[in-house]
Formats: C-alpha cells, structure tokens, sequence
C-alpha cells in the first residue's frame, strides 16, 4: 500500500506521518528528512543536495527519483510517502516506477493550509537536534528552554525554517507542488484534509480517509 501526503511546507506532514506511522504500521519515506541526515553526514548525496536545501529550491528530479526507488521496497510493505512527489514530473517518475510492478498509489490525501498560516508555523517551529521531535516557540514550547523534552537534545531552528527562506519555499510550493493536487484528482485517488486544525483533529480526519482506503482494499 502506498499512501501519498501532500502539502506545503508546514502543513504538519512530518508531524502526522510519524503517528500515522506508528498507527498503521507504515514505513514513513520522507525525503527532506533523508537529505538532512545525508547533508549531517556529509555523503555524496547530501553534498549534491546541500545548497538546493539550505537555500529552499527543489534538488533536481533525478538525484530525489533515483534515491526514493532506492528505498522502495515493494514486497507487501506499507509506505507513506512525506515529501515526494513534489512536482508532476516527479508524479510521473513515481507512476511509472510503480507501474513497472504491477503498483499504483493507493491514496493521496492533501493537508490544505492557507499559506499566511503555513508561514507562521514555518518560522515558529523548532526540531530536536537529536531525536526529531517537532516544538513551536508559540503553540507547543519545550518545557525547558532549548532543550527536548523527550530526549533532551538541543532544540534548533531549521536553517531553511528562516523568514526568507520559508517564504521561497511557500513561493516553490505554489509553484511546482500545488499542480500535484490537480494532476492526483484526475486520477481518482485524491482526498482533502483541514490542516488548519489542531494536530488530533487532522490526525482524526487523516485515519478516517486511510480506515476507508483499507475497507475498500480488503
Ligand atoms: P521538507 O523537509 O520536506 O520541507 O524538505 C526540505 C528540503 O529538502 C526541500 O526544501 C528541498 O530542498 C528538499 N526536498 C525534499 N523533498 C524533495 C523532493 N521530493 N524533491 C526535491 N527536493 C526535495
């Protein structure tokens, strides 16, 4: 099973991909947490990736297919899918790589926010250092200052999280992300959530459409 979310930046993807992973059992592909790890640790591809990253731009299409076929195992296992496809041609590389084994997605679902907001949460939010954990300075503060309340590792602001750099990202977002919703609905496997809404609220809204999704492929 292949579940797809889409959504700008801020939107709460990473965040629900993690309950919605530990819930259904998916194995959770997210391609900008891939990068940052590959960039922390200075490989080859996280040095082709670094300036497109740090600076908000898309790295380009085949350095993302080649990594997430890469990391697609299509024997029975469950994905959800966090980040990738972020343009159509990348919608299509992933079509036809599925195709190619008999696989299709199995849902789409977009976590529709306004982009004011996305914005907001963008530049309030900070990550643990160390386990990933996701804080904002307004809405969910560390209890101490800096530090993870789960594991106690510093707590950052993400260098592309500044200001000018979240606004390009919400600029790449409309731009190159935002037709995906269009290209999906016109392939029948598409759902709209409220992103807008508190965090167990959206996870709420997110399980009714995958619990549905399951129904149907019993
Ligand atoms: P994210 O954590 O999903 O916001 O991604 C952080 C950054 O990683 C993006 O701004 C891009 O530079 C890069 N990235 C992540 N996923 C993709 C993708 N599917 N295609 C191109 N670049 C990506």
């Amino acid at each position: 099973m292949i579940v797809i979310l889409l959504g700008a930046p801020g939107s709460g993807k990473g965040t629900q991909s993690r309950i919605l992973s530990g819930k259904y059992g998916f194995k959770h592909l997210a391609t900008g947490d891939i990068f940052r790890g590959e960039i922390a640790a200075k490989t080859p591809l996280g040095i082709k990736a670094a300036e497109y990253v740090k600076s908000g731009k898309l790295v380009p299409d085949e350095i993302v297919t080649e990594m997430v076929a890469g990391r697609l195992e299509l024997n029975g296992e469950k994905y959800l899918l966090d980040g990738f496809p972020r343009n159509v041609e990348q919608a299509q590389a992933l079509a036809h790589f599925l195709s190619k084994q008999n696989e299709s997605a199995d849902v789409v679902i977009f976590m529709n926010l306004p982009k004011q907001e996305a914005m907001k949460r963008l530049t309030s939010r900070r990550v643990c250092s160390k386990c990933g954990e996701v804080y904002n300075v307004i809405t969910r503060p560390t209890r101490s200052e800096g530090k993870c309340d789960s594991c106690g590792g510093d707590v950052v602001q993400r260098e592309d999280d500044s200001e000018a750099t979240a606004a390009k990202r919400l600029m790449v977002f409309e731009d190159l992300t935002q037709p995906l919703v269009a290209y999906y609905k016109a392939e029948q496997v598409f759902h709209e959530v409220d992103a807008s809404k508190s965090p167990d609220d959206v996870t709420r809204q997110l399980s009714g459409v995958i619990d549905s999704v399951l129904k149907a492929l019993k």
